[in-house]
């Protein structure tokens, strides 16, 4: 990475080249294909199929379960970096699993800025619609790419009613297709009213060969397909879908583009997107409500903790997104919720599966730092002035399980496991002394994560399991006070979340909720961050 000063204004200038961002999908929307073709167009890597691509591809892909092999779906996720017309990007992967989605959610925490695309023929799909209430609630501004173009699929003004209709944000085509989903012949750029041609390059691993076209001669190449377009767009102009950036940055109104990943259409004009209306990595305001500028000493906030990456070499990597200030490796960091020091001269980069050592880093950039026992979720690290981000929120499990160990004699791994993939949010672990130690409750977003948790229990902890499924559906967070009126209930219980100290009440269905807040409005039942 660039060697700056660590001046305030080089703190500044390197923030303002960044653009660190996610994309949300449904699974099969194309998003490692899109990111193949990000990064090839944005010069990072020379072949698409290298970043991560999937079975056959021959990609470097995650593969550091055998589980995740055999399901062909990746669990882990990474940064992809590359530059583009002066900006850096940081594309922070989200696994696509739909059980995945409580990791994926912890990475939008991260992020400044997220891509969503759906498949023309889809639309909005359930795990977009649930991602895109993260990105809501965490004011994270979105753009839309409707993917597959070259293929079958369904009327432009269709999708753009569906996203205002659906998710209530006004969308502004910036590009317009000429030739339906599935005849596609090109994009015009609404700004400029210039039209672009693509054409297939055999196989898609290379770039769509582009060809700017003037309008008198698309109009007489591309006959019907281009009057319908030029139509369309005197439509889009009537009722005034433009772009307002300012309503982008507030999460009103999403820029759409259309294109294709798989043959490499319209994928640099989203690149362009990004780069030109993407926010920056800008102040983040602490636990306290008071800003902490970029140029502030280092602050960052581990998003995400992960073990056995490395068969190799049995680590646990933590990934921090810087917030304030120049990271420098080898420089000592306060580990915000102890006051304990933190050395950092292993530092890294995370790029795909890749490691490299790093020397600097700059706000909205990601390191990863190994052999971080201790670091949990959420926490926060700083130099020189102190500073505690708020928490990433937890996401409302509706899976539950209680989990022993198979073989006693293994109570002391059993315990170190359950401490470990508790830190690192693969499971939220949740405890009440009547149910003792020994038989921990395993909450969770999506059932898939029981099957992680157990294999990582054998695997890494040498501590076999049994898991044994609860009743329960729903969660809320409670009080001392309304937990001893809802202790002793059919079908409710109180538990203690071993990372925060937080009460959970579990309730079997919404109707016992429903019961309980009808007879004791007085009771504290805060919703968590819903998944669904
Ligand atoms: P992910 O699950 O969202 O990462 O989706 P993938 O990138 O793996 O894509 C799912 C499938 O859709 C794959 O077979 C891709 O080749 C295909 N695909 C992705 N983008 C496009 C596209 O633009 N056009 C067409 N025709 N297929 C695509």
């Amino acid at each position: 990475m660039s060697a700056g000063t660590g001046t305030p204004q080089d703190v500044a200038e390197q923030a303002a080249r960044r653009r660190t961002f996610a994309v949300i999908s449904h699974p099969d929307a194309g998003k490692s294909t899109l990111t193949e073709a990000l990064a090839l167009h944005a010069a990072a890597i020379e072949v698409a199929g290298a970043v991560h691509g999937k079975a056959g591809r021959g990609g470097v892909r995650s593969d550091w379960m055998e589980m995740e092999r055999a399901r062909g779906i990746s669990i882990t996720s990474s940064v992809l970096r590359f530059e583009f017309d002066g900006a850096l990007l940081n594309l922070l992967d989200t696994p696509g699993h739909a059980d995945f989605s409580e990791d994926t959610y912890r990475v939008l925490a991260a992020v400044d800025a997220a891509i969503m695309l759906l498949d023309s023929a889809k639309g909005l799909e359930a795990q977009t619609l649930k991602l895109f209430d993260v990105c809501r609630h965490r004011r994270v501004p979105v753009i839309t790419f409707v993917n597959k173009w070259d293929r079958p699929g369904r009327e432009p003004l269709e999708l753009l009613d569906e996203i205002e209709q659906r998710i209530g944000l006004r969308p502004a085509p910036l590009t317009w297709p000429v030739g339906t989903a599935g005849d596609f012949r090109g994009l015009i750029d609404r700004a400029d009213r210039s039209y672009t041609r693509f054409r297939r390059t055999p196989g898609g691993a290379t770039r769509a060969i582009a060809e700017r076209v003037p309008a008198d001669r698309a109009a007489a190449e591309e006959g019907e397909a281009w009057r319908n377009a030029v139509e369309e767009l005197a439509l889009l102009d009537e009722i005034g879908a433009t772009l307002d950036p300012d309503d982008y940055a507030a999460g009103i109104c999403t820029p759409v583009l259309f294109g294709a990943a798989l043959p490499n259409f319209g994928v640099s004009a989203l690149l362009e997107t990004v780069c030109r209306l993407a926010p920056s990595p800008s102040a983040r305001m602490d636990a306290d409500g008071r800003e902490r500028p970029v140029t502030a000493p280092f602050s960052g906030q581990v998003f995400k903790v992960q073990a056995g990456m490395d068969r190799a070499h049995r680590d646990r990597l933590a990934f921090i997104r810087i917030c304030s200030g120049r990271f420098e490796r080898g420089m000592s960091l306060v580990h915000a919720p102890t006051g304990r020091p933190l050395a950092t001269k292993y530092a890294q980069t995370v790029f795909g599966r890749d490691r490299s050592t790093l020397d600097t880093a700059y706000p909205g950039d990601v390191i990863g730092l190994p052999n971080a026992t201790g670091l949990t979720v959420g926490d926060t690290l700083y130099a020189r002035t102190p500073v505690t981000f708020p928490p990433i929120p937890a996401f409302a499990p509706e899976h539950f399980m209680v989990a022993r160990v198979t073989d006693n004699g293994r109570a002391k791994q059993f315990r170190r496991g359950i401490d470990q993939l508790d830190s690192e949010g693969v499971v939220q672990v949740l405890r009440s002394d009547l149910r003792g130690d020994q038989a921990p409750v395993l909450a969770a977003v999506g059932p898939l994560q029981f099957d992680v948790f157990a294999a990582r229990m054998a695997d890494e902890f040498n501590a076999p399991v049994t898991l044994n499924r609860l009743d329960y559906s729903t969660a809320r967070i409670t009080d001392k006070e309304s937990a001893d009126t809802l202790n002793g209930r059919r079908g409710v219980e109180v538990l203690t979340r071993t990372l925060d100290g937080a009460l959970v009440a579990v309730f079997v269905d919404k109707w016992r909720l429903r019961a309980v807040e009808r007879e004791h409005p007085g009771v504290t039942l805060t919703p968590m961050l819903a998944a669904g």
